[in-house]
């Protein structure tokens, strides 16, 4: 997931990465891209230059979950051991529901 705003700058940038990236397979060169893009400023250019989407490829690893019961009194390690590793896409449609 990129950042919504360049670090330094605070400009909106996390709007340009599918844009930036779209350009790149349609065999633009990064520069031309960013240009197209409206960046300038380097601050800002890095920002999706130096971007890595390691989303999927998180996606991809089992952690293990724990119960987040508030009258669970148990460590961390003994909830872990009770509701045993889930597959983490699960676990985020888990935690995403809950905010529905
Ligand atoms: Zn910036």
């Amino acid at each position: 997931m990129i950042p919504i705003r360049c670090f330094t700058c605070t400009k909106v940038v996390g709007n340009l990465w599918e844009p930036f990236k779209q350009k790149l397979q349609d065999d633009r060169s990064p520069n031309e891209a960013l240009y197209e893009l409206g960046l300038t400023r380097y601050c800002c250019r890095r920002m999706l230059i130096s971007h890595l989407d390691l989303t999927d490829k998180f996606l991809m690893y089992n952690c293990p979950s724990y119960t987040t019961d508030a009258n669970d009194s148990s460590p961390v390690d003994e909830r872990v051991e009770k509701s045993g590793p889930v597959n983490i896409q699960q676990q985020i449609l888990r935690v995403a529901s809950r905010h529905l």
